[in-house]
């Protein structure tokens, strides 16, 4: 590509904080709450202008992870619970109890735009929504500068440690650490996709859920890129007459602005063709598309590699560390890269992919997950340590969420909200006191983070 030099440009610093945050999703949010509960002066960057994520900006739901695998106790306490506390509370999610005998913790994605706008105001947390990242300044010992874009222009924000919250390892990838990106037979990520709300759905008798169930299948038999038919709610929101569906998907790197733009066309125009489907069957008339994403959904994008890369072994394994600062409880769910749905079905690398001219069936078998072992042992959960936070050689960073450094099998399993909630805490509770203690973050000793954190009620 031809490449053009820029204008120098003088850049207004915003000086002040000690620990600054980028992205508020599940990744980023807690992690600020977290570490202005140390103490920290923290600034938190987010380029929507709310918080939460694929949580609100990705209407993604439930909040999966929350419990040990296949049932049993809680894994998460500390303040992911105390944020789905706060929306339960307002009538925005299911109760605490309930959700222990559910699947996921069902919400409402404006209740968590609220109860995030109320919890980084009452921790003071200076907020900076509407500013993108694009840049950042190092020196020999790290970042020391964020660079922000905005509608009063540039932003370069000083701050002793930089949380990566952004999902896709912006700041990593902008300061240039290591990374890696999807399965390793050729880098491709898992498909994006995206869950919309449908409106409506009360006028339905059970004939006309039928019927317009039936019509999905034949569009789908027609070769349309959607799964699911059953017109089920898939938990991001609880409200009388809604259903959140998760049907759409392609194939596409989220770290990629032209592929992103991609997705954003193609799962519109998949939710407008799945609601058409639904509507043309007799009865069905009265449904409607209430509600798509502002952004489409990411499953994987880039991983920042850390002082220990988890794998796929170490969930199935449910392998304890003695610098365990989280716990990831769901299973290797690996969708597939290349963006398929078969027969309206999921489609997953892991569990029995039926594509036999897929080359990963055929060349790299040995990098798939054996379908036989892909839950933790049941009841427990493996350790995310704090190893996997803290980048191999960049200094002043720690990374949360979906981007922490794991490979392609043990990504898929910490990615979901929960686990990227209480990852968030443990990265925020670090980071803070990194920056009000003066250390760099690769120096922290795990057992003062592991401290901090249980004395906070995270459950690790
Ligand atoms: C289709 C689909 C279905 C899913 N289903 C479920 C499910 O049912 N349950 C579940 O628990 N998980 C599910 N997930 C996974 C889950 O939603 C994500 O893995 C999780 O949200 C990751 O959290 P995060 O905070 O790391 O990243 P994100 O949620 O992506 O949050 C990143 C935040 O950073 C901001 N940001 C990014 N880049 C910049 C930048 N350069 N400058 C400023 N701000 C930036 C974003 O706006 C966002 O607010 C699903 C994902 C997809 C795509």
């Amino acid at each position: 590509m031809d490449t053009i030099s820029a204008p120098r440009r003088e850049i207004p610093i915003v000086a002040g904080a000690d620990v600054c945050v980028i992205g508020g999703g599940p990744g980023g949010l807690p992690a600020a709450i977290a570490a202005a509960r140390q103490g920290a002066r923290t600034l938190l960057v987010e380029m929507q202008g709310f918080l939460g994520g694929m949580a609100t900006a990705g209407l993604i739901g439930p909040i999966l992870g929350h419990k040990a695998s296949r049932g049993g106790e809680a894994v998460i306490g500390g303040i992911p619970k105390e944020i789905c506390v706060r929306m339960a509370d307002l009538g925005e999610a299911v109760p605490w109890e309930k959700a222990m005998e559910d699947w996921g913790i069902a919400f409402n994605p404006e209740g968590m735009k609220i109860v995030a706008d109320r919890m980084v105001t009452e921790a003071e947390i200076r907020t900076l929504y509407h500013a993108f990242l694009s840049g950042v300044i190092t020196d020999d010992n790290g970042i020391t500068h964020a660079i922000v874009e905005t509608k009063s222009g540039p932003l370069a924000i000083e701050a002793d440690v930089f949380v990566d919250g952004t999902g896709d390892g912006d700041l990593g990838f902008h300061a240039g650490a290591e990374f890696t990106k999807g399965r390793p037979a050729d880098g491709k990520p898992m498909a994006m996709g995206s869950i919309f709300h449908v409106g409506g759905v009360d006028t339905l008798t059970d004939d006309a859920r039928k019927a317009a169930v039936e019509r999905m299948r034949e569009l789908q038999s027609q070769g349309a890129n959607l799964y699911g038919v059953g017109l089920g709610n898939h938990g991001s929101t609880i409200r009388e007459g809604f259903l959140s569906l998760n049907a759409t998907r392609l194939a596409g790197d989220a770290s990629d602005v032209y592929d992103l733009t991609e997705g954003e066309f193609q799962t519109r125009d998949l939710a407008w063709k799945a609601l058409e489907a639904w509507r043309s069957a007799p009865g069905a008339e009265g449904l409607y598309l209430a509600a798509t994403p502002a952004h489409v959904g990411t499953r994987e994008s880039r991983q920042l590699v850390g002082q220990y890369v988890m794998t796929g072994e170490d969930i199935t394994t449910g392998r304890r560390f003695d610098d365990g600062v989280a716990r990831a409880s769901y299973w290797i769910d690996i969708h597939c890269p290349r963006g398929f749905t078969e027969g309206g079905q999921v489609h997953l690398c892991t569990k029995g992919c039926k594509k036999r001219d897929c080359y990963m069936i055929t060349e790299y078998s040995d990098q798939l997950p054996d379908p036989d072992r892909l839950y933790p042992p049941e009841g427990s959960w493996c350790d995310v340590p704090l190893r996997s936070l803290i980048p191999q050689s960049l200094g002043g960073l720690i990374v949360s969420g979906r981007c922490i450094s794991a490979d392609y099998q043990a990504m898929s399993a910490t990615r979901v909200m929960a686990t990227c909630m209480a990852i968030g805490e443990a990265a925020g509770t670090a980071a803070g006191m990194a920056a009000v203690g003066g250390v760099e973050p690769r120096d922290l000793d795990a057992a003062d983070v592991r401290a901090a954190l249980t004395k906070a009620g995270a459950l690790i």
